[in-house]
């Protein structure tokens, strides 16, 4: 029940109708019993400063920031943690009395996911098909947790030459043309392969990065950070190939999963967050 002690939470973006973080939060919020509330915050770009503002002068305790808004807010807030610095994203916001603090939660959601199946990227050879937003929270994500050495292949490798040398100075990285021969053979390398396009997405279920996977490594374990269809081409494939496997569930529920903990210090049901998210998604 709302009551006149109900703290506030939400999610900005625009626009935001389809966004699923209401559902998840809310869940989370009702099995853990807190006396929250999280709403959807639909901001236009060019009104940005005056949401935040006015964010921070109604006391919510915090907010999830999606697209367009999650650079264009980091100059607004006071404070920024080092892994949205890294990424240059933010995804939630924490409001401590009014000093704001931006955080990046799907490096968390990203890597919780993959030491949750059991697979600890550590000293281990990465693939990564795709190099866009979401690919910068993955990068970082597997440097953090010490990963040996991460190949991407992309369409178009000069495009991604920037990010390669921004994170060199932290890890063991490289690019290349997804069809040319040496990447094809990094493929028989890899311990860990994810996809980050948006290849294979409803509604272009075709749609996958290019693949031999008689050169990949029987071992291999496949991710997908796509969530919706539950198992794209690139997985049924990878499974079918005797690959195990992940989707990207796990990871869109666990960035909530740490911002919820951010905001009320306490860690939410992620098995619920996970039904939950399912269920919408179907
Ligand atoms: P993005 O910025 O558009 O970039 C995706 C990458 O895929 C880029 O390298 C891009 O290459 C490549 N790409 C896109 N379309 C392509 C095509 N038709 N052919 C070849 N390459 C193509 O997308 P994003 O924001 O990183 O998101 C990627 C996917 O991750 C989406 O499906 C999104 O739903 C998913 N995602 C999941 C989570 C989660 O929590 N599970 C979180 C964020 C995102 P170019 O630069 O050459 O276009």
């Amino acid at each position: 029940m709302l009551t006149g002690t109900t703290k506030n939470l939400g999610v900005m973006g625009w626009p935001i109708a389809h966004s699923l973080s209401p559902v998840l939060q809310n869940a989370a919020i009702a099995k853990a019993g807190l006396d929250y509330v999280y709403t959807s915050l639909p901001v236009r770009p060019e009104q940005l400063a005056e949401a935040v503002n006015g964010l921070r002068a109604l006391q919510f305790r915090g907010w999830n920031v999606t697209i367009p808004h999650k650079s264009a807010i980091m100059p607004l807030l006071d404070v920024i943690d080092e892994d949205a610095r890294i990424i240059g994203a933010v995804n939630t916001v924490v409001n401590d009395e009014g000093r704001l603090t931006g955080y990046n939660t799907d490096v968390t959601g990203f890597i919780q996911a993959l030491l949750d199946q059991g697979f600890n990227p550590a000293g281990r050879e990465v693939v990564l098909l795709g190099a866009g937003g979401a690919a910068r929270a993955v990068v970082w994500g597997l440097i953090k947790a010490g990963a040996k050495v991460i190949h991407i292949g992309v369409r178009s490798p000069q495009k991604v030459q920037p990010l390669v040398d921004e994170f060199r100075p932290y890890g063991m990285l490289d690019v290349y043309h997804w069809e040319s021969e040496p990447f094809q053979q990094l493929l028989g390398t890899a311990e860990l392969l994810i996809n980050t396009t948006p290849l294979g997405m409803t509604p272009h279920l075709d749609g996958m990065a290019p693949v031999d996977w008689s050169k990949v490594r029987a071992s291999a374990f496949v991710y997908d950070i796509i969530y919706t269809p539950a198992e794209t081409r690139f997985l049924r494939e990878a499974r079918l190939h005797g690959h195990a496997t992940l989707n990207g569930e796990a990871m869109l529920a666990g960035q909530g999963a740490a911002a919820f903990q951010k905001w009320t210090g306490v860690q939410p049901d992620l098995a619920l967050m996970k039904q939950k998210l399912r269920e919408t998604l179907q």
